[in-house]
């Protein structure tokens, strides 16, 4: 997997330049965009495109060359493919077949805006692009509202105030920081909290060009007053990735509430969701 540049087409590291240069085939997001990327740095490579809307056919394919023991590289349009771009499946799908996967680090705009923004960067979550609809994008919102971590978002510069109202509505008065064209000629960073914030991009407009918004964590001693809509968002988030005990004992350290109290509700929950599935 080979990070390509946020920025300036000249940003390629000596080690993604080499993967490049040696590689068999290289899969890509669009054929355009890394065919300028190694046009620029004069290397001529067989191309395959590799998308959302392709993937399961071509994959074999790429296997296959993988297979007669030819290097493949994974080049997304900017950045480190894979972080809210494509190759999950197929890295897996390789390393199931028993090929050897190397990271080619580098940029990546996440970190990049992470590591400007000045929050807490000892646990962060890089929580991708929020839905579109405010309905949607509010209910995602909520399942982050527990979260003890810096977010990560993705998102574009016509939706950002409508975005960052909605945090504001949900998450309140939290630190947060806009990162915008990182690494180019315009990089800008705008800091302040995310009601300050919202307030600012709705008076002054869509700014130009790609941008990452980082929100700070919650303050560990304000207790968080969830409604009970957003108490079951967490909950079931919570129990994504762990047992009705961690939920519950995760989100009483987060709003103050009895833990048996969250301990039934994320076992009724759990129950619910099973149920659905059933039906499904
Ligand atoms: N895999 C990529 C990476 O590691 O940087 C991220 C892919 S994600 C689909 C693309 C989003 O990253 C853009 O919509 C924008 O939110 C953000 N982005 C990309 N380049 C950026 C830049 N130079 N400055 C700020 N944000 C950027």
């Amino acid at each position: 997997m080979v990070a390509t540049p946020i920025g300036n087409l000249g940003d390629l590291s000596p080690r993604a330049l080499a993967a490049l240069q040696t590689a068999d085939l290289v899969v890509c997001e669009d054929t355009r965009v890394t065919g300028n990327l190694l046009r620029h740095h004069g290397i001529s490579r067989r191309l395959l495109a590799y998308h959302e809307h392709n993937a399961a056919k071509v994959r074999p394919q790429i296997l296959a060359a993988l297979a007669v023991g030819q290097a493949v590289a994974l080049a997304s349009d900017a950045g480190t493919p894979l972080v809210s771009d494509p190759g999950y499946k197929l890295v897996r799908a390789a390393i199931e077949a028993g090929a050897v996967v190397h990271a080619v680090p580098g940029p990546s705009a996440a970190l990049a805006a992470l590591v400007v923004s000045g929050l807490p960067t000892d646990r962060f979550m890089v929580a991708g692009f929020l839905p579109n609809k405010a309905t949607a994008r509010q209910k995602a919102i909520a399942e982050l509202q527990a979260v003890p971590a810096t977010l990560v978002l993705f998102e574009a510069a016509p939706r950002l105030a409508a975005c960052l109202a909605d945090l504001a509505h949900v998450l309140g008065a939290r630190p947060a920081a806009v990162a915008r064209e990182l690494t180019k000629r315009f990089e800008e960073v705008r800091r302040g909290t995310l009601g300050e914030l919202a307030a600012a991009y709705a008076a002054s407009g869509p700014p130009r060009g790609e941008l990452v918004i980082v929100v700070g964590p919650p303050d560990k001693t304000a207790a968080l007053d969830l409604d009970e809509a957003a108490l079951d968002a967490a909950l079931l988030a919570a129990l994504a990735t762990g047992s009705p005990a961690a939920a519950a004992a995760e989100l009483a350290a987060a709003t103050g509430r009895p833990r048996r109290e969250l301990y039934r509700r994320a076992l009724d929950l759990k129950a619910a969701r099973a149920a659905s599935r059933d039906r499904a």
